[in-house]
C-alpha cells in the first residue's frame, strides 16, 4: 500500500467516526453510529497494517488477536450495570498507551542513553541512577549537535512528550478510581483531604515548571520521572475528591481526558489519524460533560477541579427521616386501575433487577385499560448517560412516551400515580429542599408533587450518592419492598 493510499484511508476513516458520533446522538440511529464506528476502526487498522513504513506487523497482529480475544469475552461477559466500569477501565488503557508512547519517544530521542542504562542496571542502585542522569544529559546534548531535533523543533517534541505523559497518566489513574468507585471497590463519597485545592494547585504548578526544565535541559530524565509520579497522585486525588452523584460528569470527563491523551500520542507519532480520533473523542467528551454538568446544575469547572467549591458544611444525608408506609402488590394494582394517569421514573435498581420487561407489559396492560402511561427520565438515572433509554427500547417501550426530565417534571401535580422503580438519588426531594445536602442543586424528578408515590426497593439504603431521601417518607408514598423484577411481576398478576 502507498504512503498517499494510507493517508486517504485514514481520511475516509476519519469520515466514518464522524458519522458515527453523529449516529450515536439519536437513539433511532445509534445501532447505524455503531456501524460506521466499526467500519471506520477496520480501515483505519488495516491501513496501519499495510502502511509500508509500519514495522514489526507479526507483533502488531499477535497483539491484536490477544486484545481483540480479550476484549471480545469482556464485552460478552459484562453485565448493562457493568458498563461504566467497563468504560472507565478501558479509558485507563488509553491514558496508559499515552504515557508509554510518550517514554517511548523520549527513549528514541536518547537511543545510546538506554543502553548505557541497560550496562549499569547490574551495579547497585545509586550508581544506576547517577550513570542513567549523566547518560541522558550527554544524549541530549549529542541530540542538539546531531541537527536530527534541533530548535524550536526538538523543543515541540519535548513539550509534546511531556503533556502526552501528563494527560496519559492523569487520565490512568483518574478513571482507575473512577472503576473502583463504580465497582463499590472504594466509597463513592468525596475524598475531603484538608488544603485539597491547594494540592491541586501545587501539582499543576511544579508540573508546569518541571515542564520548563525538561525543555530546557533537552529532555532530561529526572523532570519527566517526578512529574509522571506528580501527575499520578494528580489524577487518583482529582476523580477521589468527587462525590458519588458526581460522577457520570467524571465518567465523561475521563473520556474526553483519554480522547486529548490519545491526540497527545498521536502527535509525538506524527500518527494524523489518532490526532484526528483524539480530538473528536475529547471534544466529544468536554461537550457531553458540560451538558451533563448543565443537567445537574454543576459547574464544570467545579467538577473538573475535584469538587473545587464544594466545601460547605454539608450534612451527611445519612439520617432516618421520619416513618415511612409499606404496601403491598395487591394494593398498588388496585391503586393503579383506579388512576387516570401514571408516571414511571425508572433508575439503577430497574437495572439492576434487569425489571424493564415486566415493566413493559404493565405498561401495555395500563394502556389497554385506557390508562395514561408515560416515562421521566433523569439524566443520570442508571449508570450511565442513556442506561434507562437503552433498557426501555430494549424492552420495546414505545420511544414517544419516554420523555426526558424536563419534558415531564410540570405534568407530576396533575398525575394520579407515580412508580419509582429502583430509582432514589434522581428523584430525592433534598436536592432542593436541603441547601447542605451534597446533592444539593441538582435537578431532580419532583414525583412528590403526585397524587401517589410507590417507592419499589429492598431496603431504606441509600442510593448512589449515599443521601437519604425523604421522598421515601412523605405522606403520599408507600413503599414496596423486594426486588424490582418481583415486585412488578406480581403487580401484573393482580391486575
Ligand atoms: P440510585 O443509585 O440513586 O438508587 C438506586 C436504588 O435502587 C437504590 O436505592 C437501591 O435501593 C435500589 N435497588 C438496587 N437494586 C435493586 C433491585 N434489585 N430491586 C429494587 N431496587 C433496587 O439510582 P438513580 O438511578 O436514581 O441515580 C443514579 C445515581 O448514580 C446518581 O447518583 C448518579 O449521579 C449516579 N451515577 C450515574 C451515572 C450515569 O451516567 N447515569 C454514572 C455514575 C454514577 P435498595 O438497595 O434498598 O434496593
Amino acid at each position: 500500500m502507498s504512503e498517499g493510499l494510507v493517508t486517504a484511508s485514514y481520511i475516509v476513516a476519519a469520515v466514518f467516526f464522524i458519522l458515527s458520533l453523529a449516529g450515536l446522538s439519536k437513539q433511532e440511529t445509534a445501532k447505524n453510529g455503531n456501524l460506521f464506528g466499526i467500519i471506520g476502526m477496520t480501515i483505519a487498522l488495516g491501513a496501519t497494517i499495510l502502511n509500508p513504513s509500519t514495522t514489526g506487523v507479526v507483533w502488531i497482529i499477535l497483539a491484536m488477536v490477544i486484545g481483540g480475544a480479550i476484549g471480545v469475552r469482556l464485552a460478552l461477559k459484562v453485565e448493562m450495570t457493568e458498563m461504566p466500569e467497563l468504560v472507565a477501565i478501558l479509558h485507563s488503557f488509553v491514558g496508559m498507551a499515552a504515557v508509554l508512547v510518550g517514554y517511548n519517544s523520549f527513549i528514541d530521542l536518547h537511543p545510546q542513553a538506554i543502553n548505557e542504562i541497560v550496562v549499569a542496571i547490574g551495579s547497585d542502585l545509586d550508581t544506576t541512577l547517577a550513570t542513567a542522569e549523566a547518560a541522558f544529559a550527554q544524549a541530549s546534548q549529542a541530540q542538539q549537535d546531531s541537527h536530527h531535533l534541533t530548535g524550536a523543533m526538538l523543543n515541540i517534541h519535548l513539550v509534546e512528550v511531556f503533556l502526552g505523559v501528563f494527560i496519559g497518566a492523569v487520565t490512568f489513574t483518574g478513571s482507575v478510581v473512577a472503576f473502583g468507585k463504580l465497582r463499590g471497590l472504594i466509597p463513592s463519597k468525596a475524598l475531603t483531604l484538608p488544603h485539597r485545592h491547594k494540592m491541586n494547585l501545587v501539582a499543576v504548578i511544579v508540573s508546569l515548571i518541571l515542564m520548563v526544565q525538561f525543555v530546557q535541559t533537552g529532555g532530561a530524565i529526572t523532570p519527566i520521572l517526578i512529574m509522571t509520579l506528580i501527575a499520578f497522585a494528580f489524577g487518583w486525588h482529582l476523580v477521589a475528591s468527587i462525590g458519588g452523584a458526581d460522577m457520570p460528569v467524571v465518567v465523561s470527563m475521563l473520556n474526553s481526558y483519554s480522547g486529548w491523551a490519545a491526540a497527545a500520542a498521536g502527535f509525538m507519532l506524527s500518527n494524523d489519524l489518532l490526532i484526528i480520533v483524539g480530538a473528536l473523542v475529547g471534544s466529544s467528551g468536554a461537550i457531553l460533560s458540560y451538558i451533563m454538568c448543565k443537567a445537574m446544575n454543576r459547574s464544570f469547572i467545579s467538577v473538573i477541579a475535584g469538587g473545587f467549591g464544594n466545601d460547605s458544611a454539608a450534612s451527611t444525608g445519612e439520617e432516618e427521616v421520619g416513618e415511612y408506609r409499606e404496601t403491598t402488590a395487591e394494593d398498588v394494582a388496585d391503586m393503579l386501575r383506579n388512576s387516570d394517569s401514571v408516571i414511571i421514573t425508572p433508575g439503577y435498581g430497574m437495572a439492576v433487577a434487569q425489571a424493564q420487561y415486566p415493566v413493559a407489559e404493565i405498561t401495555r396492560k395500563l394502556r389497554d385499560l385506557g390508562i395514561k402511561v408515560r416515562f421521566g427520565i433523569h439524566p443520570v438515572a442508571g449508570r450511565l448517560p442513556g442506561h434507562m433509554n437503552v433498557l426501555l427500547a430494549e424492552a420495546k417501550v414505545p420511544y414517544d412516551i419516554v420523555l426526558e426530565m424536563d419534558e415531564i417534571n410540570e405534568d407530576f401535580s396533575d398525575t394520579d400515580t407515580v412508580l419509582v422503580i429502583g430509582a432514589n438519588d434522581t428523584v430525592n426531594p433534598a436536592a432542593m429542599e436541603d441547601p447542605n445536602s451534597p446533592i444539593a442543586g441538582m435537578p431532580v424528578l419532583e414525583v412528590w408533587k403526585a397524587q401517589n408515590v410507590i417507592g419499589f426497593k429492598r431496603s431504606m439504603n441509600t442510593g448512589y450518592a449515599g443521601v437519604q431521601n425523604p421522598l421515601f417518607f412523605k405522606d403520599n408514598t408507600q413503599m414496596l419492598f423486594g426486588d424490582a423484577k418481583d415486585s412488578v411481576e406480581a403487580i401484573l398478576k393482580a391486575l
